[in-house]
């Protein structure tokens, strides 16, 4: 079987614990308004690699990951080829080296469950906190989302929620509690990691001739996030 990959990240420390290659895959069923890469949404665009071709790639850089880095795959949304990532992923276990995946938590199936089970570390981005948000910007429902989140649950599957801070959309202190709301009673979240929303994807927009939604709103600082984290840590009582 063969995935079709967006890009390679060799040495990437932002997307799981510790140095991590990170495979970003193609294609994506959602239209994030803030999406950092629309260059992935097409499923017709993407490079061809089967899991070995790219488990040979990762096992060149396995001496920097350490104790605690690995493997990330990313997206796109890593769900829609989960067969091929379940196919890497037990390769990577093969070989000893940490799994994470970084998803919407946009479906479910027996290939997502299979994926799970070779899976070490669910990033799981909570985009927005209720229906209308996610009708409006992302383009599903929250509903499966929330569902995701309690199969993870049940499995106590190790989980970090991502969720990106939005000035005029997810900064308010409503969304942070409607956070607090989702993430409390699971213990098998680990972390939480507020994102600050950014702009440097703005020519992959204008490269593609695409409109960014959010053009003209102001990218978040970190002292913001630093308030928000606050906050949010005084409402889950941590
Ligand atoms: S899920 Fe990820 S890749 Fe897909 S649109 Fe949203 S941010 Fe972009």
């Amino acid at each position: 079987m063969k995935g079709k990959v967006n890009s390679i990240q060799t040495l990437g420390t932002v997307d799981g614990p510790g140095v991590r290659f990170v495979v970003f895959m193609q294609g994506c069923p959602l239209r994030c308004a803030y999406c950092h890469n629309p260059d992935t949404w097409s499923f017709d665009e993407g490079d061809e690699y089967t899991a070995k071709e790219l488990l040979d790639k990762i096992l060149r850089y396995k001496t920097y990951f350490g104790i605690t880095g690995g493997v990330t795959v990313s997206g796109g949304e890593p769900l829609m080829q989960a067969r091929f990532v379940s196919e890497l992923f037990r390769l990577c276990k093969d070989n000893g080296i940490h799994t994470c995946i970084d998803t919407s938590g946009c479906l479910w199936n027996d290939d997502v469950k299979e994926l799970l089970d070779v899976t070490d570390l669910c990033l799981l981005d909570v985009k927005m906190t209720n229906e209308s948000d996610y009708i409006n910007y992302i383009g599903c429902g929250i509903k499966p989302v929330l569902s995701f989140l309690k199969k993870l649950s049940q499995i106590n599957k190790p989980t970090w929620i991502r969720h990106v801070v939005v000035k005029g959309v997810t900064n308010t202190e409503e969304n942070i509690n409607g956070l607090a709301e989702i993430i409390r009673g699971h213990s098998n979240i680990e972390k939480v990691e507020l994102l600050p929303f950014k702009k440097l994807c703005l020519s992959k927009y204008e490269n593609l001739g695409l409109d960014f939604r959010f053009k003209d709103i102001p990218e978040t600082s970190n002292e913001e996030i630093d308030e928000l984290k606050k906050i949010l840590q005084l409402k889950l009582g941590v």
